[in-house]
């Protein structure tokens, strides 16, 4: 057994963790009581990953809930799933963050961080082989955002040889009107450089454009945005959750994704791309999934792969359908598209079949690439960031949290750093470092 614990904290992080667990609990059987009501032996066979057993046979979510104010936690309560999760994993506060980064890591949040941490130990210290963590939250707000990444430092200070792994949630002023959102977001970058190990990129810019441009819906919700990201978060741990070899553990994700591990920012793509309710009318072909789940515009990201490389990507179709023209379809795409990726790094595209497919859905794949065009995102943050900085308009409210306006130079400059380090992989070339080698040599001679 090698069991995650989940931990879901803020507004956006409670509402994407609530439809998570509604996405797995359907895939795996289990009703909104806990009980298993599956019709196939591959639904419980890694169910431990995600649930605890409870002696009375129920199955209970290992998830943890946080937030600094008790409104998203009530409706997550009184919801559909709500009481699946066990009552003492609620763990909430009355002041809240305000969309203020300082409030949830420094003030608010520090003084709940151990009630959080407590929980997180007693579901820790009840599994056989804990794996690690995953966070989901977002990056743009107080709460999910400072005291999120508050609890990432410190589970990392107390588990340093636990993987862990957020589903961060960026902001995009088309969905939002806080004008503080790429301060909140840049400060969370600097921490999860440094303290995740694999970050799944949700890009509100870009799941705003995926509804209003390819699923035609006008004005999108975040109910629309928040179905496109548990779709997303489905695929992306289905390889965890049931049966197979490719990425079965968060270990192993990392180990084929990360090849320097700063650069540890997933794109992630998902077809066939469906709006909440609507059913696809026909089913896909393995060349067609194939096809959109490599295009930019299904990618859950505002970046466009083909102005970067991949360093590394993977791939999970699920559903029936024939390993061999899956292998064929994803050699193929590599053969026509070579010069994106980079060629230092062979065989840097792994794909596998799942046989189960998501609810609702004949076929789905899902893709998890590393590639260095992501930076176009963090420059977009970056440039949002430094327009304010430059003249410290509104630096008082984090100031007066007791914040130093160093941190946030620092946390600037990380996140440009990282931008430069993108950069500086997209434009290395396999002949780089024989040129290199050739050039000492002449010196020497
Ligand atoms: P917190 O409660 O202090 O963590 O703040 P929020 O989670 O409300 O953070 C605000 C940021 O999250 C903004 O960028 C919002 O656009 C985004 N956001 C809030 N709720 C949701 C949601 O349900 N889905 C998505 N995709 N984004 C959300």
């Amino acid at each position: 057994m090698r069991e995650i614990v989940h931990v879901q904290g803020g507004q956006c992080g409670n509402q994407i963790g609530a439809k998570f667990w509604e996405v797995v609990c359907a895939e795996h059987g289990i009703d909104s009581t806990g009980r298993y009501q599956g019709d196939s032996e591959l639904q419980l066979e890694r169910i431990n990953v995600y649930y605890n057993e409870a002696s009375c046979g129920r199955f209970v979510p290992r998830a943890v809930l946080m937030d600094l104010e008790p409104g998203t936690m009530d409706s997550v309560r009184s919801g559909p799933y709500g009481q699946i999760f066990r009552p003492d994993n609620f763990v909430f506060g009355q002041s809240g963050a305000g969309n203020n980064w300082a409030k949830g890591h420094y003030t608010e949040g520090a003084e709940l961080i151990d009630s959080v941490l407590d929980v997180v130990r007693k579901e820790s210290e009840n599994c056989d082989c804990l794996q690690g963590f995953q966070v989901c939250h977002s990056l743009g707000g107080g709460t999910g955002s400072g005291m999120g990444t508050l609890l990432i430092s410190k589970i990392r200070e107390e588990y340093p040889d636990r993987t862990m792994l957020t589903f961060s949630v960026f902001p995009s002023p088309k969905v939002s009107d806080t004008v503080v959102e790429p301060y909140n977001a840049t400060l969370s970058v600097h921490q999860l450089v440094e303290n995740a190990d694999e970050c799944m990129v949700l890009d509100n810019e870009a799941l705003y454009d995926i509804c209003f441009r390819t699923l035609k819906l006008t004005t999108p919700s975040f109910g629309d945005l928040n179905h496109l990201i548990s779709a997303t978060m489905s695929g992306v741990t289905c390889c965890l959750r049931f049966p197979g070899q490719l990425n079965s553990d968060l270990r192993k994700l990392a180990v084929n994704l990360i090849p320097f591990p700063r650069l540890h920012f997933f794109m992630v793509g998902f077809s066939p791309l469906t709006s909440r309710g609507s059913q696809q009318y026909r089913t896909l072909t393995v060349p067609e999934l194939t096809q959109q789940m490599w295009d930019a515009k299904n990618m859950m990201c505002a970046a466009d792969p083909r102005h970067g490389r991949y360093l590394t990507a993977s791939a999970v179709f699920r559903g029936k359908m024939s390993t061999k023209e899956v292998d064929e379809q994803m050699i193929n795409v590599q053969n026509k598209n070579s010069s994106y990726f980079v060629e230092w790094i062979p065989n840097n595209v792994k794909s596998t079949v799942c046989d189960i497919p998501p609810s609702g859905l004949k076929m789905a794949s899902t893709f998890i690439g590393n590639s260095t065009s992501i930076q176009e995102m963090f420059r977009r943050v970056s440039e949002q960031f430094t327009a304010m900085f430059r003249r410290k308009a509104f630096l008082h409210w984090y100031t007066g949290e007791g914040m130093d306006e160093m941190e946030f130079t620092e946390a600037e400059s990380n996140m440009n750093d990282l931008v430069s380090e993108y950069q500086q992989y997209q434009d290395a070339t396999a002949e780089d470092e024989e040129y290199e080698e050739y050039e000492e040599y002449e010196e020497e001679a």
